[in-house]
């Protein structure tokens, strides 16, 4: 069986990186979360007080970017690889409010998005790996064989997302959360570099309609069908 190159791209809370982890699981693949590393950025930026809500030192971050070492360990409890910046897991602090906020603006940097997709498209080199984000098809691997855009309507997205913020005990309201849903949406479809864009060549599914189950047998037959062909 050869090994190929699986691009899942779309909207935040589309459910992506669940059906991501699912295949890479299934698949024996490695499974990369390249929003993870936008976020580890972006926390590293506010834990130097180079980024708030109300500042943006983005040329002192540029400058430190290469004091920002990204990795990934995969933890079997958990079934995939949790994130390390500067050696520490920091898997469950880039998901809170706090960094969703402010994570768009720090992809929107060409030096950011230039050092992230260099390593992306290092830990893919082999072949054998499914990643999410909303740059893979286009930018990072354009020739993936495979090539995912995921999409769902801003209040179901919201309600999922709102959903893992409860269940994590954080104070958010379901309107904060749908007008950060939407102003991602709205940040990572207009930048300049790289915008959030559906490759000619993606497949659309649309999970407002697909059950969790049938999302993931879909792309898992259209991922056995070019895995098992000549
Ligand atoms: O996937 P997730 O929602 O965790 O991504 C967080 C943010 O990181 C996105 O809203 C987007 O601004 C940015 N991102 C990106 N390119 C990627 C992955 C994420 O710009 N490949």
């Amino acid at each position: 069986m050869k090994n190929i190159t699986i691009a899942i791209d779309g909207f935040s809370s589309t459910g992506k990186s669940t059906i991501a982890k699912e295949l890479a699981n299934k698949l024996k693949y490695v499974y990369v979360d390249s929003g993870a590393m936008y976020r580890a950025v972006t926390l590293y930026a506010m834990q130097h007080n180079l980024i708030s809500e109300e500042i943006f030192l983005k040329e002192k971050l540029i400058n430190e970017l290469a004091n920002i070492n990204l990795g990934f360990k995969f933890n079997p409890d958990l079934g995939f690889a949790e994130i390390y910046l500067n050696g520490v897991n920091v898997e469950a602090e880039i998901r809170n409010m706090k960094v969703s906020r402010l994570v768009s603006k720090v992809a929107e940097v060409p030096e950011v998005r230039k050092k992230l997709v260099e390593q992306q498209q290092k830990m893919g080199m082999h072949k054998g790996v499914v990643m999410d984000g909303r740059d893979i098809g286009t930018v990072v691997f354009p020739s993936a064989e495979l090539k995912i855009f995921m999409t769902a309507s801003a209040e179901k997205r919201a309600k999922r997302r709102f959903d893992e913020f409860v269940a994590r005990g954080e104070q958010v309201t379901f309107e904060e959360t749908l007008k950060n849903v939407e102003y991602r949406d709205h940040i990572d479809t207009t930048r300049e570099d790289s915008p959030l864009v559906k490759a000619n060549d993606a497949i659309e599914i649309d999970n407002s309609t697909l059950t969790r189950k049938e999302q993931f047998e879909k792309v898992y037959k259209l991922a056995i069908e070019i895995i098992e062909s000549d």
